[in-house]
């Protein structure tokens, strides 16, 4: 068993922890206050291989594992949440979804330029009616002259206004249920694609989060993706990869928050001394290492399933819960060592804890995880 990141691997680490510094750092607080989505990174990511991490080369992907794709994720929300969230739902969700269930057409078409950072990719499955309970979404696929005709409605979708690549997810039949749930890739541009509401958010406010509207939307017979009536469950064996992703950004965000706390305590003096030499600082600080360490177990552990193509269904769910809501403890945490200062947005554990909420969210609330945990329990 190996408990460490390979040479490759950590010079996958390095290169996205110096990006990461040079290129996001000094933005960091600027975005969030503007809500702006920095699309003009997409290219730079593609050049190091990050709008591609886990596809082959042959269709403009860097070729690694999970190991190394969490890893990355790990490195950018280190410094930035909202581009680790932005990468990861473009990599695991878009872009995977037609990678793993696209023909050889589909993927040159578009896996390709999404993998290069050519394109943006946005995964679209959630609406207003429908979020954990995901096949209870309205939206509709009725079939017509060569194609399909879509209408409806989906809410907080990562890129769902700068996306120029949109896999949906809609009902071609209602009567079968989730068996009659397709995905279907829509172009930014396509009549009847209307971007809609922008949210205005607690965190990751420089990674877009949008509705978007389909009216009378028409995509040609080769836009379906997958097999007709097979969209709900890709869509599911999507999201156990996604939660690595999600929770990867969790334990990035944990440890900045921690990597500023500890800082923090050598140099703030209170009482003639650091406040590191006070014992309660001290267990907070042992207890923040000791659970971030966990979670990266928990996450490798389930990245290596998943790269030797085992089921990770219940493995990526206990990364996920558990990153997730470690990592908002370790955040809030980070913000108690730094006092009132850590209140202020002068110090950065007050935008790690409203990044880090989110990962008890997104790709599963915390209460479904358990609830995917528990099913898988039953079944052993
Ligand atoms: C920033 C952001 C980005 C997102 N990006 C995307 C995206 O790119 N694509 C996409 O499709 N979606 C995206 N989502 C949507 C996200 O996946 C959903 O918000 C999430 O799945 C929860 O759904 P909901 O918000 O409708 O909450 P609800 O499902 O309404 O849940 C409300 C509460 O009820 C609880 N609950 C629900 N059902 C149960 C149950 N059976 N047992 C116990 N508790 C339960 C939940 O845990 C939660 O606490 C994003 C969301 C956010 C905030």
């Amino acid at each position: 068993m190996e408990f460490e990141l390979n040479e490759e691997q950590q010079q996958v680490k390095r290169m996205v922890r110096e990006f990461a510094e040079a290129e996001l750092k000094p933005n960091v607080m600027k975005w969030d206050e503007e809500q702006y989505f920095p699309k003009e990174l997409w290219p730079k990511l593609g050049e190091l291989g990050l709008t591609g991490v886990i596809f082959p080369e042959e269709y403009g992907g860097a070729g690694m594992g999970y190991i190394e794709y969490a890893t990355v994720i790990e490195e950018l929300s280190r410094v930035d949440g909202s581009i680790g969230l932005s990468v990861a739902a473009h990599n695991s969700l878009c872009t995977n979804h037609l990678y793993q269930y696209g023909t050889k057409e589909q993927r040159e078409r578009f896996v390709t330029p999404l993998a290069q950072g050519k394109k943006v990719g946005a995964w679209a499955l959630t609406e207003p009616g429908s979020g954990s309970d995901a096949s209870g979404l309205k939206t509709t696929a009725r079939k017509t002259d060569g194609g399909w005709v879509l209408n409806g409605a989906k809410n907080f979708i990562t890129h769902g206004i700068s996306g120029d690549t949109c896999v949906v997810l809609a009902y071609t039949e209602r009567e079968m249920r989730s068996r009659g749930i397709s995905a279907f890739v829509v172009e930014r541009g396509t009549k009847g694609f209307l971007p809609g509401k922008k949210e205005n958010k607690l965190g990751v406010r420089a990674s877009e989060t949008a509705s978007i509207i389909f009216e009378d939307c028409y995509v040609p017979n080769e836009n379906l993706l997958g097999e007709r009536g097979r969209g709900f469950v890709n869509a599911m064996q999507i999201l156990d990869g996604g939660r690595i992703s999600i929770a990867s950004m969790a334990l990035g965000i944990a440890q900045g928050a921690y990597e500023s706390a500890l800082k923090y305590s050598k140099e703030r003096e209170q009482f003639g001394k650091p406040i590191f030499e006070f014992q309660a600082i001290q267990n907070k600080l042992a207890d923040m290492a000791t659970q971030i360490d966990a979670a990266r177990l928990l996450i490798h552990r389930a990245a290596w399933l998943k790269d030797n193509k085992k089921q990770t269904t219940k493995e990526s769910a206990m990364a996920k819960v558990y990153a997730s809501e470690i990592a908002v403890k370790v955040c809030e945490e980070a913000i108690q060592i730094h006092g009132g200062y850590g209140y202020t947005k002068d110090y950065p554990p007050e935008k790690f804890w409203r990044d880090a909420k989110l990962c008890t969210i997104g790709e599963g609330t915390s209460e479904v995880q358990r609830l995917v945990i528990a099913r898988q329990l039953i079944l052993t």
